[in-house]
């Protein structure tokens, strides 16, 4: 191996938190195009019929990797080859479909000098995901801070989210927010964050027994509650009364839980230490969560808030793997980077960059997301979570390896999403 490709191999994997493999594939292949058949001072459009052939060759290739999943070899799947960090996907991708409309909004074929960039991509693959789902959408779950609202915020009572929200229960779609917020069976905390959303719904005139199918689950997976028509409140639900085995199986290890957040709470003040930060930062330890937050005046960068996240990730793993017997073994099970998935000996996990500070939660989206499918007899391509963290230090990655996906970077990308979603409902 030369030395160059060593070089590349190793920038490429220290900066794989901050990239998407396969969004980064699609990337390269339009690349092509856009260097051989862009001409600069011609009128005629010769990119689009070369983009679009390319995104029928990735069609293709999704229908196959779901084809061998299905069949139970996902490693026979060609993309799994040349993708190897792929999750599943859970429907077709209609690609060249969704360029069309794409297209129109980003002026992807015309552009001269700015090749195919990472958020066309990514606001491709959310409208062919659209396109594909809509047709048999019965759970739509979002996260909450950047997603539905500005961090830290409540939800607006102004915003346009809350008709379209209403417009999906109409439309009798399940609608969960599953958020990484815990507040421990406090209904009037999540009520209090959900202001605006829930005004809507008191104010809504017609029938209002479709906001029984709205669920806030906070905590990634802790902490469940259901809206009641009749009294206009959220209720919570205790965990015996719909809580899957498999979530029993650590859910009620109360030691072991708080031994994880010990280690992780003692790691993260030992790093902060070293960076000099102990004294700008509080550290909040809850029930299943410990989290780092600058102290106001105080702001933490990305890459700072990267690092604590990957470092707490590390020590953490190490821990897991430690309690399962037997080990070191191939028993470990990881999705991305900062998810792990339970196994009987091991706690599951979320350790994330949320943004202006850092949290470690005891369980994941994933598991939220399949508890909400497992309780409303969901399927995963019948399900889809809207979230804003798809990179391996977020907190929705998860969420890919039980249900499709859209990933929008603010609210006003979730509203457009929601926008072009009710449209396509309306027409079915
Ligand atoms: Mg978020």
């Amino acid at each position: 191996m030369s030395s160059r490709t060593s070089l590349y191999d190793v920038t490429y994997q220290l900066r794989a938190h901050k990239r998407d493999r396969f969004i980064e594939f699609i990337k390269s292949l339009l690349l092509t195009p856009f260097i051989l058949s862009t001409k600069p001072k011609e009128q005629q459009d010769r990119n689009t019929p070369r983009y679009l052939e390319i995104l029928g060759c990735i069609e293709e290739l999704v229908e196959d990797h779901i084809n061998c999943v299905q069949m139970g070899k996902p490693d026979s799947a060609r993309l799994n080859r040349l993708v190897p960090s792929l999750g599943r996907f859970f429907t077709k991708l209609p690609l060249q479909q969704a360029y069309e409309y794409i297209n129109e909004n980003r002026s992807i074929s015309t552009r001269r000098f700015v090749p195919p960039s990472f958020n066309d991509i990514r606001h491709l693959l959310n409208h062919a995901q659209i396109l594909e789902i809509a047709k048999q959408l019965k759970l739509i779950t979002f996260d909450g801070d950047y997603t539905l609202y500005a961090d830290g915020q409540d939800f607006a009572k102004d915003s346009a989210l809350v008709g379209l929200i209403i417009s999906l229960l109409q439309h009798g779609i399940k609608v969960a927010i599953v958020t990484a917020a815990g507040y421990p069976g406090d209904a009037v905390r999540y009520e209090q964050r959900l202001s605006g959303l829930l005004d809507g719904f008191r104010n809504f005139k017609k029938n209002k027994d479709i906001f029984s199918n709205f669920y806030v689950l906070g905590g990634e997976c802790n902490y469940l509650f259901q809206y009641s028509p009749e009294d206009e409140h959220l209720h919570y639900i205790p965990e015996e009364e719909y809580q899957p085995e498999f979530l029993k199986e650590w859910s009620t290890d109360e030691d072991r839980i708080q031994e994880m957040l010990n280690v992780a709470e003692n790691h993260l003040k030992k790093r902060l230490k070293e960076m000099g930060y102990e004294q700008k930062v509080s550290i909040i330890r809850k029930m299943r969560a410990v989290g780092v937050s600058p102290k106001p005046g105080f702001k933490l960068s990305r890459e700072q808030l990267d690092e604590l996240s990957l470092a707490v990730q590390a020590v953490l793993d190490q821990h897991n793997f430690n309690k399962i017997p037997g080990s070191p073994t191939t028993k470990r099970r990881r999705i991305g980077k900062s998810i792990s998935i339970p196994f009987s000996n091991t706690i599951p996990y979320c350790a994330f960059n949320g943004g202006s500070d850092v949290w470690v939660d005891i369980g994941n989206k994933l598991i939220g997301v399949k508890v909400l499918q497992e309780l409303l007899k969901t399927e995963g391509h019948e399900t889809l979570h809207v979230g804003d963290q798809f990179l391996s230090t977020g907190n929705d990655i998860a969420t890919r390896n039980c249900c499709c996906t859209i990933w929008i970077t603010n609210p006003e990308e979730t509203q457009d999403v929601l926008i072009q979603l009710t449209n396509m409902l309306a027409e079915i």
